[in-house]
C-alpha cells in the first residue's frame, strides 16, 4: 500500500448510497457497484427535464444533450488518459466491447494466427475468441498462473510467437484480485508484433488508469462496476487501430452516406455506435466518473487494499478457511471453507446481512484450475469499512460453528 495515500476509513461515503440504507454489509461490488445519489440524480435529470435525443435534433434541447453527451466522451477520455475523445466508443459494457473487437478487428485474422489469453479470464474474454476461432481457425493459447493466482507474466511472455496477434487479459482478476503488469506485457506483445487488449472491468473502479502509460492498444470497462449505470460501457482503442477496423453492426448514426448501391461509414467512434445510444447511461457514467475522481482513485485503491488485507489477516486465522489469490489484491478476496459449499456460506452470511457472491464468477476454467466448483467471494468498494470486514469474519465464524468445521484443515 502506498504510505502517502490517506486511508478513507474515516469518511462516510456509505451515506452517499441509498442502496445501502439499513444495516447491510454489501461485499459484492465486483459483480456490480451500488450507485451514489448523484448518479441516480443525473439519470433522473437526463430522463426528466433534460431529455432529448442526441446528434439529430435541430432544437435546442437536443443540441444541449448532444453537447453533454460529447462532453461525457471527453470526460471518459481524460479519466483513462486517452489522447482523444474520438478513441472512446460507448457500448453496452465490457462484454459488448470485447465482442466488437473480436468481430471487427478479428476479421483480419486467418487460420493459424494465435491469440493469447490467461487462465483467469472472465468468460467474456474467452467465449468471443472461441467464436472467432470457430469461424477462422485461429489458435487460442492460455498463459498459466503463479502459485498465488496471478498471471504468470514470465510464462506468458515465453508463449509469445510471431503468429501471436493479440494478448487479451484482465487488468485486475474478478475472482482473485491480482493486478497484471499491463505495461510490461504490452511491451512484450509489441515485440512480436501483437496487440494488447486489457479488460479493465475490475481495474477502472480501483486503479488510476492511463492507457498511454500502460501502452496497451485496447482498454474496455463497464459503467456499472464504476458506480455508474448498467447498460453502458467503454471501448478505448488507439485512433489508427479504430480507423482501420470495419463496422461490426450497421444502422443509423454510423454512416456517412447511404444508397442502395453503396454505403460509406462515419469515422470512429460513430462508426461503432449504430442506433440511438444509451443517452441517459452516458449521463450517469459521467456523474460516476465525477464521483470517483472527487475521492481519487489512489485513495480508493489504498482503502480497498487495506480492507482486503484486514479480511485476509482475520480469515487466515480460521483453520478451515482457504484463501485464494495474492496478498496484494485490488479489493477482491475469494475463499473456501473446508466441507462447506460456497452457496451455503453465502446463504448463512445473508442471514446476518452480509452479501457476498458464491459461484464460479463467470470463470469456470479458473475454478477447474483451483480445483473447486465455486468460491465464496467478498469484494470491497468505497462505501465499505472495517465494520463490514468484522461482520464478514463474524459470519464466517458462525458458518464454521454451524458446520462444525472450525478445527479441521
Ligand atoms: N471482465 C471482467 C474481469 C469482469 O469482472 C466482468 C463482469 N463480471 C466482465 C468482464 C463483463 O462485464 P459486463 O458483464 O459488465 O459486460
Amino acid at each position: 500500500m502506498n504510505a502517502h495515500v490517506p486511508s478513507l476509513l474515516h469518511h462516510r461515503h456509505r451515506d452517499d448510497f441509498p442502496g445501502l440504507a439499513g444495516n447491510w454489509a454489501y461485499l459484492d461490488t465486483a459483480a456490480t457497484a451500488q450507485k451514489p445519489q448523484i448518479v441516480i440524480d443525473a439519470i433522473a435529470r437526463a430522463y426528466g427535464p433534460d431529455y432529448a435525443t442526441v446528434h439529430r435534433g435541430v432544437y435546442e434541447r437536443s443540441a444541449t444533450m448532444t453537447l453533454r453527451f460529447e462532453e461525457a466522451r471527453e470526460k471518459v477520455a481524460r479519466f483513462i488518459g486517452a489522447p482523444s475523445p474520438n478513441e472512446v466508443v460507448f457500448l453496452r459494457g465490457a462484454t459488448e466491447a470485447i465482442n466488437l473487437i473480436a468481430n471487427s478487428w478479428g476479421e483480419r485474422l486467418v487460420a493459424g494466427d494465435r491469440i493469447l489469453i490467461s487462465a483467469l479470464e472472465h468468460h467474456s474474454n474467452i467465449v468471443p475468441w472461441q467464436l472467432l476461432r470457430d469461424r477462422t481457425g485461429i489458435i487460442i493459447d492460455v498463459a498459466p498462473l503463479t502459485a498465488d493466482g496471478r498471471i504468470d507474466e514470465d510464462a506468458l511472455i515465453a508463449m509469445l510467437t510471431p503468429r501471436t496477434k493479440l494478448v487479451t487479459i484482465a487488468h485486475v482478476s474478478n475472482v482473485l484480485g491480482g493486478v497484471a503488469d499491463i505495461a510490461r506485457l504490452a511491451a512484450a506483445a509489441h515485440g512480436v508484433g501483437a496487440l494488447l487488449l486489457a479488460d479493465g472491468c475490475q481495474a477502472a473502479p480501483r486503479l488510476a488508469i492511463d492507457v498511454q502509460a500502460l501502452g496497451c492498444d485496447f482498454y474496455v470497462f463497464s459503467g456499472h462496476k464504476l458506480y455508474g449505470p448498467t447498460g453502458i460501457g467503454v471501448l478505448w482503442g488507439r485512433a489508427e487501430l479504430l480507423e482501420s477496423m470495419p463496422p461490426w453492426q450497421g444502422g443509423g448514426a454510423m454512416i456517412e452516406t447511404v444508397s442502395f448501391e453503396k454505403t460509406t461509414y462515419a469515422p470512429p467512434p460513430g462508426r461503432f455506435e449504430p442506433g440511438t445510444p444509451h443517452i441517459t447511461g452516458v449521463m450517469g457514467l459521467a456523474a460516476a466518473i465525477d464521483y470517483v475522481e472527487g475521492i481519487g482513485l489512489a485513495s480508493i485503491h489504498a482503502h480497498e487494499a487495506e480492507l482486503v488485507a484486514a479480511a485476509r489477516a482475520a480469515l487466515g486465522q480460521i483453520n478451515s478457511v482457504t484463501l485464494f489469490g495474492p496478498e496484494a489484491s485490488a479489493g477482491i478476496l475469494s475463499f473456501a471453507i473446508q466441507g462447506v459449499h460456497p452457496h451455503d456460506i453465502g446463504t448463512i452470511l445473508d442471514e446476518s446481512g452480509v452479501a457476498i457472491r458464491a459461484g464460479h464468477h463467470c470463470a469456470q476454467p479458473l475454478m477447474a484450475l483451483l480445483g473447486v466448483p465455486a468460491t465464496a467471494r467478498a469484494s470491497f468498494g468505497i462505501y465499505n469499512d472495517l465494520d463490514d470486514v468484522a461482520r464478514l469474519v463474524a459470519g464466517i465464524e458462525r458458518v464454521t460453528r454451524i458446520f462444525g468445521s472450525a478445527g479441521s484443515h
